[in-house]
């Protein structure tokens, strides 16, 4: 993998919460794996899982 000093990748994590369907995003923290049980929701008592991992490159 090749890193550039020019460019920031800035990753993601969407949550999901099966029980009331809303979704968060928050910034990756080194672990998450998609699918897997995630943390509380915050706006019912349901648990998130983790429903998408993306990436975005910054140019500067
Ligand atoms: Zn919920």
């Amino acid at each position: 993998m090749i890193f550039s000093k020019e460019k920031t990748t800035l990753a993601y994590t969407i949550e999901k919460c099966p029980k009331c369907e809303k979704l968060h995003k928050r910034d990756f923290s080194e672990g998450d794996i998609l699918f897997t049980i995630s943390s509380k929701c915050t706006f019912c008592d349901g648990i998130t899982t983790i429903e998408k991992i993306f990436g975005e490159i910054l140019e500067r």
